[in-house]
């Protein structure tokens, strides 16, 4: 089966830099405030901000990940949202976006999940047997098995054995 693993949550903002509204301290050039005129003018850039981590708790305290279970993904999503709603709020802010980065593996064998296309499945050269179809995952026999029962399609002739 395919199990999606996702990981490195963030927040991506278009900001537009415009006068009064940001300062150059604000971007990390510190010190130069009092030089400038209070305008920053450019082209829209895109700027991307990752969100604490969950077992943070602040003061610096740390607790174990292992406490939000298996909404890891839930509550750094609504960590991430409620980042951008705020970023939303700056008329600086041209739009935002949340992303991460998504990982297929398969259950039974942890292979990085890869599927039978159309023309694959129809070339004797990279399919299992006249049975496979698009689809048709191909990293280990149990992932093909799996797939094939759910489709009631005849499983691989090595399964099993004793028919
Ligand atoms: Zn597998």
């Amino acid at each position: 089966m395919k199990k999606t693993f996702r990981d490195n949550w963030r927040v991506v903002v278009e900001i537009m830099p415009r006068a009064r509204e940001i300062r150059a301290s604000q971007l990390g050039f510190t010190g130069l405030d009092y030089d400038l005129n209070g305008r920053l003018t450019g082209e829209a850039f895109e700027m991307t901000f990752v969100p604490r981590d969950l077992g943070d708790i602040g003061s610096g305290f740390f607790v174990s990940g292992h406490r939000h279970g298996r909404d890891v993904d839930a509550a750094y999503r609504a960590r991430c949202e409620e980042m951008l709603a705020e970023f939303r709020r700056c008329d600086h802010v041209l739009s935002g976006r949340v992303e991460c980065d998504e990982e297929h593996r398969c259950s039974h064998c942890d292979l990085v999940w890869e599927v039978l296309t159309a023309d694959e499945a129809a070339d004797g050269s990279t399919n299992q047997d006249a049975h496979s179809v698009e689809g048709e995952p191909v990293c280990c026999e149990a992932a093909i098995n799996e797939f094939r029962t759910e489709r009631s399609i005849p499983l691989l002739a090595t399964a099993g054995g004793a028919a």
